[in-house]
């Protein structure tokens, strides 16, 4: 028991390690990539504690080579969801009368574990198992995922800090209770950082949670929850079930103690699953309102007025829209670029494109790796093919081969239409579509860029001249959640870009900031008269 206005370590953003030749980091991180593809594993389910086999296994390969087996995963039935539930709500008292502050010890002690004794077993588990390069492991399963769980604790006393008036007589305070009921947690493939965040944010706020990771992401998961364990996790406060998505996610959102929806994927996804909680709401299943909170999808642009700096332009291009094979929910897919800048831009595109290799990541030269499975490399590479076939758009590179992984070249389309299919739905693979607008109609190109999309997560605007960056950031407002000038839109840090979009790319809770924790609170105010009135008369009436 300590009796103390506690502080909390400052928060700093977690060095990224540069793996270059020579360096201690990138010999440690190669003979973890060596050990553990060479011991595959078994993930099973993680309930009350419990590590839970099932007798379905499901192999795990690596999407760079469909040779290597990094091990199974354990499927069970929907009635493992009842299980997780059940052991949850067991452990929601104990965790919720947990002082804040061994809460938060929990957390920092897995950030500090990631950080160093696990750093190289994360990073090689994001290699091997979603196929990023070195340099884009380290800055999400290790750096993002240390940084969530080292801010999320810095802005905790904040939020509980947060605490109403007292008048005279009178003593009011803020409870910061946890919802009343378990949180799913629900995550994508393509983060291992966003895979951590979802089931501690709300735990951390003193939640009892049940995780869902994703299929293809099994493999860095079991690693995130390795290291929750060894930090001090108590049992039944983080539960992981794996199953069928779709049986296993409607089981939970049938459950009467439903407190909180914690999702990050696709927006299709997340509408089917706002939808069953607004129909049990309406049903009045539910025991409150539950909190649904989703990042979700993006078609995330880059506008180029005819005063950008072009050399620049066409980096942020390439780094915004390849990197992690343009997998990233803030991956730049559309440009829109004034006719006077094309030609030099096209050519240096054009000399960086070829350029590029794509290969296994355990080489560390390349600079892309594989798409994520079968069914990705279908959807990309159909959508290239139709594109080919399109007489409105001018396929400038492309390629693709899956003999050993499923590998997609940086694949540049220029489109006619600003309305194509390519400018406005998200296809999620290393494909830039690029729309070259007449300079005088700069204005039409800038209101087609802020509407043409359902989505609002990233984009960016390219400009030397300070009155355009002025007025596009007005034009642009709505369009996206995450808003960069002269930058690249993919690459928010915990702390300094609070991460997410609106529109249907999300309810904008941004991840990486107080606003998200908020989510999982449900304040009680509390008022204490010191000294009760004994007359029942007022003043007034005399
Ligand atoms: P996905 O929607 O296929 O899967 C996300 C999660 O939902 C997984 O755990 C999956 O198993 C589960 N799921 C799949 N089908 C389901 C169903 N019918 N019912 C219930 N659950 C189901 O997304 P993904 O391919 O893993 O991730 C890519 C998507 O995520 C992209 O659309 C990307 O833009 C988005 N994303 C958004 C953000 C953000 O912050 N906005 C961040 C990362 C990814």
């Amino acid at each position: 028991m300590i009796e103390s206005s506690i502080e909390v370590p400052a928060a700093v953003n977690e060095p990224v390690l540069t793996y270059a030749p020579g360096s201690a980091e990138r010999a440690e991180l190669q003979r973890a990539l060596a050990s553990m593809a060479a011991a595959p594993i078994e993930v099973s389910a993680y309930i009350g504690g419990r590590d839970v086999p099932s007798a379905e296994r499901v192999p795990m390969r690596s999407p760079h080579r469909h040779d290597l087996v990094l091990g199974h995963w354990h499927s069970a039935g929907p009635s493992q969801m009842d299980d997780a539930v059940a052991a949850a709500l067991a452990a929601a008292p104990a965790w919720a009368a947990t002082p804040w502050s061994a809460r938060a010890a929990i957390f920092l002690k897995a950030a500090e574990l990631l950080a160093t004794k696990h750093r190289a077993t994360l990073n090689a588990a994001t290699m091997l198992g979603q196929s990023k390069t070195a340099h884009q492991a380290e800055i999400d399963a290790a750096c993002e995922l240390v940084d969530f769980w080292r801010f999320n604790v810095a802005f905790l006393p904040k939020i509980l800090g947060d605490q109403p008036l007292s008048s005279r007589g009178v003593w009011n305070l803020l409870d910061h209770r946890p919802l009343d009921g378990f949180v799913l947690a629900v995550t994508p493939f393509n983060f291992t950082a966003i895979a951590g965040n979802l089931p501690t944010a709300p735990a951390l706020m003193g939640n009892v949670v049940v995780w869902k990771p994703s299929a293809t992401a099994m493999y860095s998961a079991h690693f995130i929850l390795e290291i929750l364990k060894e930090a001090g996790l108590p049992p039944g406060v983080i539960n992981m079930v794996l199953g069928d998505p779709a049986a296993m996610v409607d089981r939970a959102l049938a459950s009467r103690h439903l407190a909180g929806v914690h999702f990050t994927g696709s927006t299709a996804v997340f509408r089917s699953i706002w939808a069953k909680v607004g129909a049990g709401v309406g049903a009045g299943r539910y025991r409150s309102y539950p909190r649904v909170v989703g990042e979700t999808g993006g078609k995330d642009f880059v506008f180029a007025h005819p005063s950008a700096d072009v050399d620049a332009l066409a980096v942020a291009l390439v780094r915004g829209a390849y990197e992690y094979q343009g997998q990233k929910c803030s991956a730049a897919s559309r440009a829109y670029v004034p006719a006077s800048l094309w030609p030099s831009l096209r050519a240096r595109l054009m000399d960086v494109l070829p350029a590029i290799t794509v290969g296994d990541v355990g080489d560390f030269a390349h600079f892309m790796g594989a798409v994520i499975d079968r069914r990705a490399y279908e959807r990309i590479t159909g959508a290239v093919k139709g594109a080919l076939a399109d007489p409105g758009c001018e396929v400038l590179h492309h390629g693709h081969d899956d003999h050993r992984g499923y590998f997609i070249r940086p694949t540049l389309i220029r489109v006619d239409d600003p309305g194509h299919a390519l400018m406005r739905d998200e296809l999620f693979g290393p494909v830039l579509a690029v729309f070259v607008y007449d300079d005088a109609r700069y204005d039409d190109a800038l209101a087609r860029c802020a509407n043409d999309s359902e989505y609002a997560l990233t984009g960016a605007f390219w400009a030397r001249d300070r009155g355009a960056i002025t007025h596009a950031s007005g034009v642009l407002r709505q369009g996206a959640g995450n808003f960069y000038v002269n930058d690249k839109p993919t690459g928010a840090v915990v702390g300094q870009q609070p991460f997410g979009g609106a529109r249907a790319s999300g309810t904008n809770d941004k991840a990486g900031s107080a606003l998200n924790l908020l989510r999982w609170v449900s304040p009680r105010t509390v008022k204490e008269t010191l000294v009760p009135p004994t007359e029942w008369r007022y003043p007034s009436m005399g």
